[in-house]
């Protein structure tokens, strides 16, 4: 029971309760029986001297027999539980009324009968009980004055004092007036029944308050023995969320729980996603590795085993393949590499200002020839003034290179293939479009993953691995650029990408 929060707060509280249950009890024994002690001394203060008024007990230091019987008696009738004494100026008892061998004691103390007379403290004083060695109880006193007749405190030594100890035998106990008061036992049933409706109402306060921090338990433990939830409904139940303002602690740190999972299970999801995107990496590799190398081993192998039978045409035609199987081989691990790199950079490096449509012109100028042969028309827009962009040159030139041997390898002889830099919000934007088969739409959105390759392809069989578009987009990723494509099957398509100017001086450009 005890290890459970709920457990260990029901069992403080009943601790408590019951604490402050016997506290309570004994404040009040305590506190009535001085209370009654306090009332008693009050209501009998003149007792003693309205006893001594009427009798001479002493006369020139001896007692008077006669007339203390006579006191005896008639307290004996007023109230049997009184007991008197006759005590001499330094307290010792000379005569009294308790029954013979009950007095423990020789003399009583006189500071607290000073202390009455003189009236100068507060109710109840307690004086020496002559019938207990070490027991005190209230009392009344008078003194026996000198002359026979009772006077006020003060006015010459006395001769004796009338000692008066009041309820001799009632408060025995420290209980004895529980017991004995209707009123007090009353209020102590009701003090009982008030801590034990307090404890029953604190007890289910407190289930309540601890269900939900157990609920909350039980979904912590399903959570790390399930794994993180796909997605947990919060139930009908649930609190408000952590910021609103009725929520306590209890409610801000189930809402901390549940943004952790969700956080914890979306990156738990991210993870397969990367994971299966690298086992799908792997195995794209493989095969585009596997094919070429393959092909090239097989045409190898042929020219060996066929030396002598191969016509030298035959064999020129065999090593042209290898040539270009080892070739598209090398394309790939380079791209790969050239990838790789890329992906472990944050930034691009050197980045330097530069003539943006000077790069287009130069590049396009390296394909001119391709272009010519395939028949393909490659222009590019004549120079405008514009201001120099800022990046790395060679993985522009790269991204440009990429670009426009994509156009030219998918648009068929007649087609044409342009070139734009112009200036765009700021930045500069570079379009390349083609007049070639253009991307279905449901291959738009693939085209920039690594190894993605669309159905425009079968233009191109030999085409590159599908790496190309995700290096250029890579390398505008790190130039904090971004690209765009926009396509109609049959038509052609335009790739348009943005960089940063370095807002630098406006600069001519020779025509391409
Ligand atoms: P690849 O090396 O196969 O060309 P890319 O990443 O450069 O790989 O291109 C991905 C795919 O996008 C290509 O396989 C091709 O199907 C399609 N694609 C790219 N550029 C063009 C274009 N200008 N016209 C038509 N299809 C294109």
């Amino acid at each position: 029971m005890f290890r459970t929060l709920y457990g260990k707060l029901a069992a403080v509280l009943l601790g408590l309760f019951l604490l402050f249950g016997v506290f309570h009890v004994a404040s009040t024994v305590v506190t009535t029986r001085l209370y009654l002690q306090e009332v008693d001394q009050h209501v009998n203060r003149t007792l003693a001297a309205s006893l001594a008024k009427d009798e001479i007990l002493m006369t020139n230091g001896r007692i008077n027999q006669k007339a203390l019987e006579r006191v005896f008696h008639q307290l004996m009738v007023i109230n049997p539980a009184i007991e008197v004494y006759l005590l001499d100026p330094s307290g010792r008892i000379l005569a009294f009324s308790a029954p013979p061998g009950t007095v423990k004691r020789e003399r009583v103390a006189l500071e607290p009968i000073r202390a009455f007379l003189a009236q100068d403290r507060r109710l109840p004083i307690l004086g020496d009980d002559p019938r207990g060695s070490d027991r005190q109880k209230v009392f009344s006193v008078a003194e026996l004055p000198a002359s026979g007749t009772p006077r006020s405190a003060g006015a010459g030594a006395p001769q004796g004092f009338l000692y008066v100890i009041l309820g001799s035998e009632k408060y025995e106990s420290a209980a004895a007036p529980l017991r004995g008061s209707y009123v007090l036992r009353q209020s102590a049933r009701a003090g009982i029944a008030v801590v034990i409706l307090t404890s029953i109402a604190g007890l289910v306060l407190f289930r309540a308050l601890t269900g939900r921090l157990r609920s909350l338990t039980a979904r912590v433990q399903r959570f790390t023995s399930d794994g993180a939830p796909e997605s947990e409904p919060p139930p009908a139940s649930a609190p408000a969320p952590s910021s609103s303002p009725g929520s306590d602690e209890i409610d801000r740190l189930d809402g901390a729980f549940r943004l952790m999972a969700d956080r914890i299970g979306a990156q738990m999801r991210e993870l397969k996603e990367t994971d299966a995107l690298r086992r799908e990496l792997v195995a794209n590799v493989s095969h585009d590795l596997r094919t070429p190398l393959a092909a090239l081993r097989g045409y190898l192998e042929t020219l060996l085993l066929k030396e002598d039978t191969l016509s030298p045409e035959q064999r020129r035609a065999y090593l042209e393949t290898a040539v270009r199987h080892s070739e598209s081989l090398g394309k790939l691990v380079s791209e790969l590499f050239e990838l790789a790199t890329l992906n472990s950079r944050a930034a691009a490096p050197g980045l330097e200002p530069f003539s943006l449509p000077e790069l287009v012109s130069d590049v396009t100028q390296k394909f001119r020839l391709a272009a010519d042969q395939k028949r393909v028309a490659l222009t590019a827009t004549p120079p405008t003034a514009l201001p120099f962009a800022l990046g790395n040159i060679a993985m522009i030139e790269r991204v440009l290179e990429n670009l426009i041997d994509n156009a030219l390898r998918y648009t068929p002889a007649g087609g044409e293939v342009t070139v734009t830099v112009a200036r765009s919000d700021g930045a500069l934007s570079v379009t390349v479009s083609d007049t070639g088969a253009g991307i279905a739409a449901e291959d738009l959105p693939r085209i920039f993953d690594r190894f993605y390759r669309a159905s425009s392809r079968e233009l191109d069989p030999e085409g590159g691995a599908g790496l190309g578009l995700a290096i250029a987009q890579r390398i505008l990723e790190l130039h904090d650029g971004r690209i765009e494509v926009e396509s109609e099957p049959g038509a052609g398509s335009r790739f348009r990408f943005w960089l940063s100017s370095a807002a630098s001086a406006p600069v001519a450009l020779a025509p391409a």
